[in-house]
């Protein structure tokens, strides 16, 4: 399996140039199309985003950075892994917990660092997603722009917007998530699929006991668990799951807290407090989805990135750090080929196959949180992917531009 770039890759996007790409029209402003934006502005292209949200609001939970993601956004762009460790939190320590908050077990984060030559981050997405827009001229993101299609011949790609409007491009990223409409044309695989079990999560500043600066926190329940993270500036972000065979999302807010303090009710107070003082407009409640890995991302001018292209169980924290790799190639691949068509063709052969192995060993790995049985959950995993639990870690983190 390859799983480096070769030395001659290593370039700086900035000296390069695409004479056949001009405009780039993006859809989606989360962390992907901001990122690929970026990335192409570097290139010499013209590149406009297109988002549907009327604006950028403090949303999102907190995120976790990993090795290989933080080595491919500071290829897009130097010296932006220092302003995120300055606006988040360099973890120095992992805490287990058992649900009354005594800590069960302590190991040091150092061994990223150490091994893998970047830190773990642990930062809140909604400033990931102010530094990523801080790096574009304001007038290249255009908010309340919801994308409804696009038609395309030989020549360019029109793109259509619920407010009327058009544009034309040369070429068109669909970076909107895991519920793409660029991926519903191009592919129509449907709605996601439910992986059974559901999220809650929210980021709140409040006078806590239960994690020190620093630390990240794993507190393991019966059938459930909940991640405590420090995102910087004494903001807390928790995120409650819990194995759950059907789903169904609630409109009203308070039902939505209730829910969650339900299921706390016999928790300890430090961390039934953490829930108690939460907004209820401030939670968010999700279905934890995937889909099937597609033997295609592009056609023609058009391609995925990110969740419209892999999107993947969260449980090995690689959603966010493997679209920031996604958005590296995608600019290195158009800066090496000579039409569209090859850029696509090459961007597709090099992301296909390792996201691929992380979509499904991230699927297997959702199911190990909820089991005692951790040591056939492992076996499944390692059948999977031909690699042990560090194997897989070596493989990913290791993994630079
Ligand atoms: C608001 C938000 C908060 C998140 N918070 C977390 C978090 O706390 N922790 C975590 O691990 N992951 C979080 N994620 C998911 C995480 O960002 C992604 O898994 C990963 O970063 C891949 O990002 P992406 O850019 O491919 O997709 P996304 O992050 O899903 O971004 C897609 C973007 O496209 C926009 N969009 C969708 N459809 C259209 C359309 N038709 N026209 C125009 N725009 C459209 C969406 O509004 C969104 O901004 C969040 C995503 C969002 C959108």
């Amino acid at each position: 399996m390859n799983t480096h770039t070769s030395a001659q890759e290593k370039i700086q996007l900035g000296k390069l140039s695409t004479p056949f790409i001009e405009k780039v029209a993006i859809i989606g402003a989360g962390l992907g199309g901001l990122a690929v934006a970026i990335a192409l502005r570097k290139l010499g292209c013209e590149v406009q985003v297109y988002e549907k949200a009327q604006d950028f609001r403090p949303v999102g939970g907190g995120l976790g950075l990993l090795p290989n993601g933080l080595n491919f956004l500071d290829a897009i762009e130097p010296g932006i892994v220092e302003t995120i460790k300055n606006s988040g939190c360099e973890v120095s320590k992992t805490v287990l917990k058992n649900t009354q908050g005594e800590t069960i077990r302590t190991n040091p984060a150092s061994r990223f660092q150490d091994k893998y030559g970047q830190p773990l981050i642990t930062v809140w997405w909604w400033r990931l997603q102010q530094i990523l827009v801080s790096k574009l001229p304001s007038e290249s993101i255009h908010l309340h722009h919801r994308c409804v299609g696009f038609e395309q011949d030989d020549h360019h790609v029109s793109i259509y917007f619920e407010n009327g409007e058009k544009v034309s491009a040369d070429l068109l990223i669909g970076a909107d998530g895991i519920n793409s409409v660029i991926r519903e044309a191009l592919i129509g695989d449907g709605k996601p699929r439910y992986l059974g079990s559901m999220s809650w999560r929210t980021v709140i500043k409040c006078n806590q006991e239960i994690l020190n600066p620093g630390e990240l926190g794993f507190v393991k329940g019966h059938k459930e668990f909940m991640y405590l993270l420090n995102v910087g500036d004494g903001y807390i972000a928790w995120l409650y799951r819990k194995l759950s065979r059907d789903y169904s999302l609630s409109q009203d807010a308070g039902e939505v807290k209730s829910r969650v303090l339900n299921q706390v009710a016999d928790w300890g107070e430090s961390l039934r407090s953490l829930v108690a003082v939460t907004p209820a407009e401030q939670i968010l409640e999700t279905p934890i989805c995937d889909r099937l890995p597609l033997k295609s991302w592009s056609q023609g001018r058009v391609t995925l990135l990110g969740d419209a292209a892999h999107p993947m169980a969260p449980a090995l924290g690689q959603g966010a750090n493997s679209t920031f790799e996604d958005a590296y190639e995608l600019t290195l691949c158009c800066s090496q080929a000579s039409s569209i068509q090859e850029a696509l063709a090459s961007y597709q052969q090099r992301r296909i196959p390792r996201t691929q192995l992380m979509q499904g060993r991230s699927a297997l790995g959702e199911m190990r949180y909820y089991t005692t049985d951790t040591k056939n959950s492992d076996q499944q995993m390692q059948e999977h992917s031909q690699m042990s639990r560090e194997e897989f870690q070596d493989w990913a983190f290791n993994y630079k531009p």
